[in-house]
């Protein structure tokens, strides 16, 4: 995802790529866990398994993508989650290039996510319920993360496949379009969460909207056609949001442990 890195943690090699593991990692992580120790002490343990494959999955979608155009990753897992980052730089000949690598990430999720759905339709699950709980944890934690990932805000994911898209398309480089996108975004799902209830997604967006406001700041006053650009975006965005939900509001129905 994104924020500073500190230098501290568990180090280990994963398929040649050097990772670490913050302590903040592990902290965060089990606390978002907590409310699973009702169900048994042990299911806070496999919410901690869980998603540190599901994080480090991710990130390897990224790091192994990277590996094909010749860039060498490192991966750091930490308290927002997860980040690939390029320590000998990130220079991608193409934009399709730089598509493919930030998409990778939730590619790889949604691939996972897919197989277990998949496996479960055609293989009757035996009545172990930890089995099913662990799937159940690891099917939502992949599909989750990959689209709150994939959301168009810089500096996630769908904000550098964005930023992209909009360099490939128009021809001129135009810095200012994928901030005012990714503010006016976040500042949408600011209101609904806060709306919802959600206070702490409220929060999170809120903090995004307004770093992307100030790195607008930077570019001088909106041009009417960046405005009018950044609402055709959002909008199409919006449709293909909607209709993504519709569809996994049916995969739902078909998949509880
Ligand atoms: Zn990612």
């Amino acid at each position: 995802m994104f924020g500073e890195i500190g230098q501290g943690g568990l180090r280990f090699q994963l398929f040649g790529f050097p990772v670490r593991i913050d302590p903040s990692f592990w902290i965060v992580t089990v606390l978002l866990g907590l409310p699973w120790r009702e169900e048994g002490p042990e299911f806070v343990l496999l919410w901690v398994a869980v998603v540190l494959a599901s994080i480090l999955a991710h990130e390897l979608g990224h790091a192994v993508a990277g590996r094909w155009f010749g860039l060498r990753g490192e991966i750091a897992l930490y308290s927002m989650g997860g980040a690939t980052s390029w320590p000998f730089g990130r220079n991608l000949r193409h934009h399709w290039q730089e598509i493919v690598v930030s998409l990778a990430g939730s590619a790889t999720g949604l691939l996972l996510a897919g197989i277990v759905y998949v496996a479960t339709e055609i293989h009757s699950l035996p009545e172990w319920f930890h089995l099913r709980v662990t799937l159940f944890m690891f099917y939502w934690i992949n599909i989750v993360w990959a689209l709150l990932n994939l959301l168009p805000i810089v500096p996630l994911d769908g904000g550098h496949i964005m930023a992209s898209s909009i360099h490939w398309f128009r021809r001129h480089e135009d810095p200012a379009l994928p901030h005012l996108i990714s503010m006016i975004f976040a500042a949408a799902i600011a209101l609904l969460a806060w709306k919802l209830g959600d206070t702490f997604g409220a929060l999170f967006a809120a903090y995004f909207a307004v770093q992307n406001a100030m790195q607008l700041r930077l570019y001088g006053p909106i041009h009417p056609k960046d405005l009018r650009a950044a609402l055709g975006v959002l909008l199409f965005v919006t449709a293909g949001t909607f209709a993504l939900l519709e569809y996994l509001g049916l995969l739902e129905k078909g998949f509880l442990p």
